[in-house]
């Protein structure tokens, strides 16, 4: 297929650029969670090994399509490793001036919210993160070498909604511009910035913000899941002797609107209208990955105001990761091809019918045994 051809090549091409530039992408697969009775078939996709998945080809019953990743994270994987896997390694980065972002994509129920937020017993990548970075500007400040520079974490809220960005910390601020300085530093004049010295700040923040974010939801019919969360978190490093070197780095750790095509489930009027916001700001960010990741020269940055913002901290010098969620029931099965093609480095297709084995017991067994085993990673982290 000619979609799989253009991304074969771009995986040829990537060796000419610095690697930092390519967008990384992982998939995680969420557990079975609908009711299983007899008649429904289980799951329509599997995990292979830990780059790659197969699905069934609803082409032809006979054939099966097998897609690769960076990194797949089936559905026993738990939070621990998803960070440890994907995410912790971009953070030593931020310390020294450089940019970051990570982000969830995929259908509503598929496990963004879960992945980047997660629960206290199964704290996701944010938690992890905040709490790392913490403990890693501690160490790096109490370092001998280091003894010159202190470091301040900042965290700032937002909420893309209708191509509007509006302030989570503060919900007066209703439609707040971005701008680019003289350095090509991304901002949001105007958009309120809170320091963070310990998890606890960090908490007194987030979740009445995300209150915010939920009161507004029910009034628009989950409106949480059309618009985007993005969570700004900074590490400024300042040296106290001359020459007073300051360095920035920014990370941005987003739960995406949901990617189903909402044209498929019948919405109209001010839903459909938001619908084709979503959708054409989450296409411009595929545009963007893409053209990133074939190192084409003009990136398209400017044509929503997710990828507006995300400018300086996806590609360039920016380390960037993408978890492409995807649930296994066979309702979500057009959304998961979605972003299984938006997510792959390449794509096959196998000549096996995909009912050859048997998905029950893979679906089943690992959601059983989770919660025991995530609660001692998680308290121990
Ligand atoms: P989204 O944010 O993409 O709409 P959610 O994160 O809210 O999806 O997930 C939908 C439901 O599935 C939630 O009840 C969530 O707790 C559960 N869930 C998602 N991923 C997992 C997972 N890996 N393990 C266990 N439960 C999960
Ligand atoms: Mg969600």
């Amino acid at each position: 297929e000619s979609v799989s051809m253009a991304k074969r090549v771009s995986i040829l091409d990537q060796h000419k650029k610095p690697s930092s530039a390519r967008v990384r992408v992982a998939v995680r697969l969420r557990p079975y969670m609908e009711k299983e009775d007899e008649k429904a078939p289980a799951a329509c996709v599997r995990g292979l090994d830990s780059q790659s998945l197969e699905i069934v080809n609803w082409r032809n019953q006979l054939e099966t399509m097998q897609y690769q990743f960076d990194a797949f994270y089936g559905d026993s994987a738990t939070q621990r490793e998803i960070y440890m896997g994907s995410v912790c390694h971009i953070l030593p980065h931020l310390l020294i001036g450089q940019n970051a972002s990570v982000f969830a994509y995929g259908p509503t129920g598929a496990g963004k919210t879960h992945t980047m937020l997660g629960n206290p017993s199964q704290p996701g990548v944010i938690p992890r993160a905040v709490r790392d970075l913490l403990q890693m500007t501690r160490t790096a400040a109490g370092g001998h070498e280091n003894e010159n520079w202190t470091y301040t974490i900042t965290m700032s809220y937002v909420e893309i909604y209708q191509e509007k960005v509006m302030d989570l910390l503060e919900p007066k601020n209703k439609d707040l511009p971005i701008r680019e300085d003289k350095d090509h530093n991304i901002l949001i004049p105007g958009v309120t910035q809170k320091t963070i010295n310990s998890f606890g700040d960090f908490d007194e923040h987030f979740i009445p913000a995300s209150q915010n974010r939920t009161v507004a939801s029910t009034k628009l019919n989950d409106r949480s899941s059309r618009s985007h969360a993005v969570l700004l978190i900074k590490v400024q490093k300042s040296q106290q002797v001359s020459p007073f070197r300051q360095l920035t780095g920014k990370l941005y750790l987003i739960d995406l609107a949901g990617s189903e095509d909402n044209r498929r489930t019948g919405n109209q009027g001010i839903r459909l209208k938001e619908s084709g916001a979503i959708n054409s700001s989450l296409f411009t960010l595929s545009k963007v990955v893409d053209a990133l990741n074939q190192g084409l020269p003009r990136i398209p940055y400017r044509d929503s105001k997710l990828t507006r913002l995300l400018q300086d901290s996806l590609g360039g010098t920016a380390h960037s990761v993408m978890i492409a969620n995807i649930a296994p029931e066979q309702k979500y099965y057009f959304d998961t091809l979605t972003a299984l093609n938006f997510a792959a480095k390449s794509k096959q297709i196998i000549n096996k019918p995909f009912s050859q084995e048997t998905t029950q017991s893979i679906a089943a067994l690992p959601a059983m045994k989770r919660p025991r085993e995530e609660a001692e990673t998680a308290a121990g982290s």
